[in-house]
């Protein structure tokens, strides 16, 4: 069959592996000059299947409230007059119950462990080089509170299996002996053993090759304008420098998704939640990370990537902007100087920004649609790369016509667009 994937960040280009490795004739339509240029370029190189978890929780409402007022928050939110901000966060906050993030948890889970198979079977199957480390993360706690709210989290671990250690912060510096040089008071820390690390733009890149070999066609530089085709199926993508055709069509461009799907009646609740990452060589070993810790303080991740440190963190609604402003930078740096400093050569240290594409209950849209033969594969989140195998594996079974490995029927974009809508579009 001929597929055309739209969009070559880490979802694009994992789909068009699996689907080119199952035999199938993949193009990728991207606008960058290469993959993953866009949110996968310098994400927190986490793969974290044991926190994959929904913002949307009970208690979070609250709390956002404080961050509104608070220098270095976690959370900043620009007021501005788009009602497709204030529509999603309304969807958000409605997802903050205890049994929608129950739910929501449930499809989260499901899926993060289920792509963390996929990639440990694709790592034997390519030899992928990623700047990859299976140290586990830790996250870390400056507060007796902090601490003992973990206990929540830690319900939720055993409830689903999840590995975890409790650490005191004598055993926090056993993990991260660069926590030693700290002037930060730490009290203690979460351990997940069986998460791992790297660079998701290496990852990328590498699956790139790999799809490359199976014979995907990789149209960088071009944009996707439009969808043509009507209910009963799209003929083609017109792109800024022609018409792409072929059999089936994926939707996989991150945040910006809902503009092409528009005029089809499909309406992906996706917006853009910006986030920042700071990237510094590494200037004393000893000092470093080993792994990612997370400061729960600042909600900030800083994970050793070679012979680098990523701090990624922060989450504003700001809608599509990509600026980057100094105060979330000094953010950044604030974490990381306080938890390892002089680790690293921070004042050099590139600055990034990207559009998590995130849904209001947390998890991706994946699966087909109401048009027979258009699927979307987006709205990933926080935890895109974390997901991306177990999502792009989800999507090929689906066009082959087999039932996924794991129980997609939650995923699918039904569990927001009502039937009626879809069925009106189908006559
Ligand atoms: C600060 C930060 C930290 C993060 N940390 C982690 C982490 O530790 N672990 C984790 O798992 N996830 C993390 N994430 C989330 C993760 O990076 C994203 O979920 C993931 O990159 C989304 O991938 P994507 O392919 O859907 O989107 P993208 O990478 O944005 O890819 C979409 C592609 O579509 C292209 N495109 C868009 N419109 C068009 C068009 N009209 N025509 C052609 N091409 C188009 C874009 O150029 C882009 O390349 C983080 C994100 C941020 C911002």
């Amino acid at each position: 069959m001929k597929i055309a994937i739209l969009g070559g960040g880490v979802i694009g280009v994992t789909t068009a592996y699996y689907l080119a490795r199952s035999g199938h004739e993949v193009t990728v339509v991207e606008r960058r000059e290469g993959p993953g240029r866009e949110t996968s370029f310098a994400n927190a190189g986490q793969v974290s299947a044991g926190y994959a978890a929904p913002w949307a929780a009970p208690g979070v409402p609250l709390k956002a409230l404080k961050w509104l007022f608070q220098e270095h928050a976690p959370l900043v939110v620009r007021p501005q007059a788009d009602l497709r901000m204030l529509v999603w966060l309304a969807r958000m906050l409605a997802n903050c119950t205890n049994s929608k993030y129950a739910t929501n948890k449930a499809r989260m889970v499901r899926l993060a462990e289920y792509s963390r198979d996929q990639l440990s079977a694709l790592r034997a199957e390519v030899g992928l080089e990623y700047d990859q480390r299976t140290a586990g993360t830790l996250q870390l706690f400056r507060s007796q509170k902090q601490y003992d709210e973990a206990a929540k989290d830690i319900e939720v671990l055993q409830k689903w299996g999840v590995r975890y250690e409790l650490l005191e912060k004598r055993a926090c510096l056993s993990a991260e002996p660069g926590l030693a040089y700290s002037c930060a008071d730490i009290v203690g820390g979460l351990r997940l053993p069986g998460d791992e690390t790297g660079d998701c733009f290496k990852f990328t890149d590498a699956i790139y090759q790999a799809a490359k070999s199976f014979g995907t066609d990789f149209r960088f530089g071009q944009t996707v304008c439009s969808l043509e085709g009507d209910r009963h199926g799209i003929t083609g993508a017109r792109t800024s420098l022609g018409v792409v055709n072929a059999d089936a069509f994926i939707v996989a461009l991150g945040s910006f998704s809902p503009f092409l799907l528009r005029n089809f009646g499909i309406r992906p609740p996706i917006y853009p939640v910006k986030g920042y990452s700071l990237t510094a060589d590494i200037v004393d070993e000893d000092r470093a990370p080993v792994s990612t810790v997370m400061d729960e303080t600042y909600k900030v991740a800083i994970t050793r990537l070679g012979n680098r440190i990523r701090i990624g963190g922060i989450a504003e609604l700001s809608g599509f902007k990509t600026s980057l402003p100094a105060d979330r930078r000094s953010t950044l740096e604030q974490s990381a100087r306080s938890l390892f400093p002089e680790a690293g050569d921070f004042t050099s240290a590139s600055f990034w920004t990207g559009l998590r594409p995130m849904t209001p209950d947390g998890t991706p849209i994946i699966g087909a649609t109401h048009i027979p033969n258009l699927y979307l594969n987006t709205g990933h989140g926080t935890l895109g790369w974390t997901m991306a195998c177990g999502s792009a594996q989800v999507i090929s079974s689906q066009i082959a016509g087999r039932n996924p490995d794991i129980d997609a029927s939650d995923l699918s974009i039904t569990r927001y667009q009502s039937c009626a809508v879809s069925a009106w579009y189908r006559r």
